[in-house]
Order: C-alpha cells, then structure tokens, then sequence
C-alpha cells in the first residue's frame, strides 16, 4: 500500500483566540471551548512528519500564543530542524515574545493580519486594539531581515483601505501582502451572520475589486500579489496545471490538521471529509476512500467552472461547499 508523502503541514494547534473577529472562518474567540491535542501529540505529530521527509510547517490557530506550551512546540520544530511560518493576529506579541520567535532558526516568515486603514477601523473588526502591533511586529522582523506576509482582509465598506494601507506596508522591505475580500462569514450563527452580512463583498463588486487591485499590483509590484477571487481564465489554468497528475489537486503534497488532531486536505472548517487522527498517524493510505476524495475535487471542479462563466468565485471555499453537498 502506498502512503500519500507529506511536504508540508498546516497546523491549527488551537481554536481559542484573544480577538473575535466578526468574519472569522473558524469562529475563534476567547468564549471558545474547543478540544485540543496535547503536547506530546503534537510533538510527536511534528517528529512523524520530520520522519516521512516533511519539510514545512505552518503553525498556525486561533491565536497560538493562547497555549501556555507554545514555546515548547516552537523549540521542538527547531530542533527537528524543520522550517516554519508562524501566525498570530499580533495582540500578544511584546517585545520580549518577538525576540523569542526571531531567535529560531526554522523561523521563515512572520504571518499577521490587517482588517481595515486604521486602528479604529480594524478594531471594527477583529474587537481589539490590535493594529499598532500589527505594525510593530512587522517592523521588528523587518529590522532583523525576516520576512513578514500580511493578510489584509477587507470588509465591503473598507476597499478603498487597501491603498493607505499598502502604502503604510510597502515602506518595510521584506513584508509581502495578500489583499481578499470578506467573501463568506464562515462557521457564525445564523443571527451573526445576519448581523453581519454587511461585511460581505457582493460578487458584483469583484470587478471593482480586482481593477483596484490591479492598479496597486502595478504600484507596489514587490509587496503586493494575488487575492482569493478566481475568475473563469485563472480557474482554467489552475486545473490543467495539475488535471494530468493522478494525484490531481493533491499533487502538492499538503495536510492540515485541526485542535483536535482531524487530518484533513482542506484548510477550510466546513470540509466534513477527514482522514483520520494526526497524533495517531500522519499516513494517509492512497487507498479507496483517498481516490473517492480525488473524484469528489474533479467533481466540484467541474461545477466551479460552470459557475465561473457566470461570475467570479471564492475557490478554495466553493470546494468546500460543493464537496459537503456532494458526499
Ligand atoms: S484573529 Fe483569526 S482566529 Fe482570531 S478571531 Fe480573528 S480571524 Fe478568528
């Protein structure tokens, strides 16, 4: 029996967070109780994966500083030698914590988020007073010749924010950025949804986003790249990219694993397909149900690109969703 061979893992090590964004994808909050894995699970999840030949973790929540053993975590990917993005949302990082994280040697990049031009504007947002240490941790690692990648994620009413705010990041030198559109509100209530939905950026302005975009790409050509927003040409490239692979979308060789250890291809939460426990086992026979996923993605695909025609599409999400439908 074959095993599906892992590069890199995404790991969620918890969903608890200190902010509380109105658009979080995973519903992370303080008010979360969520199940967790242990030390001992994750470490030996990241000893696993070491073993197989895995190169790049993603260590990522919630909010990671939110587990007192994050540290610990940290220590052991270094000492496997194994590179890493670490993520957080920037409420937590002092000064002393941001000399810590840079002192790593598998630290690759710094991953943060920004919601809106200013301080009041992203607290907005994510409830919390946290731009200015957006903005400082950024600027450390910047000093120190460390990269940094910017999430920007931006509500209807704060598009034209992308402008001042690119041209706040574009001073620092090793900081790239990714600019999205609040295209869903993931896993909230019905009634936060509902209070909420004004966050969302209708499809009919995907146009208006991406021109915008495009302008500030030409601009900034070093900080600024992609959004999430595929239209019908992207799609088309993305899938005879990898149409021919019989691993098809897989063939990049990627997990994601939840708090609880669910071993899983999506990064998204409402992908009900999972492989099984990662501190049980990292290996993901290529077995039946691995090829019944394959034939799951070919299937969304083949919708997606339907939809593409008639207007442009949120991908990795849309997988999702038609997966959930499908099984
Ligand atoms: S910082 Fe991230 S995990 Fe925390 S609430 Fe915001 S979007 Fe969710």
């Amino acid at each position: 029996m074959d095993f599906y061979k892992l590069n890199s893992l995404y790991i969620e090590v918890t969903h608890a967070c200190n902010q509380h964004c109105r658009h979080c994808y995973l519903d992370g909050g303080i008010h979360r109780k969520n199940e967790e894995m242990s030390t001992g699970q994750i470490k030996s999840i990241f000893a696993e994966f070491k073993n197989q030949g895995g190169k790049y973790v993603v260590f990522t929540g919630g909010e990671p500083l939110m587990r007192s053993d994050m540290f610990e975590l940290l220590d052991c990917l270094d000492s496997l030698e194994l590179r890493f993005t670490f993520a957080s949302n920037s409420l937590g990082m002092n000064r002393e914590r941001l000399e810590k994280l840079a002192s790593y040697k598998g630290l690759a990049e710094y991953f943060t988020s920004i919601l809106g031009e200013n301080p009041e504007k992203h607290k907005a947002i994510c409830g919390k007073d946290s731009f200015d240490s957006v903005i400082n941790a950024v600027e450390f690692f910047d000093k120190k010749d460390i990269p940094s990648f910017v999430q920007v994620t931006l509500a209807n009413d704060y598009i034209d924010d992308m402008e001042t705010i690119l041209e706040k990041l574009s001073a620092f030198k090793n900081c790239s950025v990714k600019i999205t559109p609040i295209a869903s509100l993931g896993c909230k209530s019905a009634e936060e949804k509902e209070a909420d939905k004004n966050l969302i950026v209708p499809p009919e302005r995907f146009e208006y986003f991406h021109k915008k975009l495009d302008e500030l790409c030409k601009k900034y050509p070093n900080c600024v790249g992609d959004d999430n927003i595929y239209e019908h040409d992207k799609i088309v490239n993305m899938i005879n990219e990898y149409k021919e692979n019989p691993l098809y979308s897989l063939c990049w060789h990627s997990v994601c694993v939840r708090p609880n250890g669910d071993l899983s291809f999506s990064y998204n939460m409402n992908n009900p397909y999972v492989f099984g426990k990662a501190f049980e086992s990292l290996k993901i026979p290529m077995d039946e149900k691995f090829f019944g996923y394959i034939n799951l993605l070919k299937k969304a695909d083949e919708f997606i690109l339907e939809e593409s025609e008639k207007h442009a599409i949120e991908y990795d999400t849309a997988v999702d969703n038609y997966i959930s439908v499908l099984i």
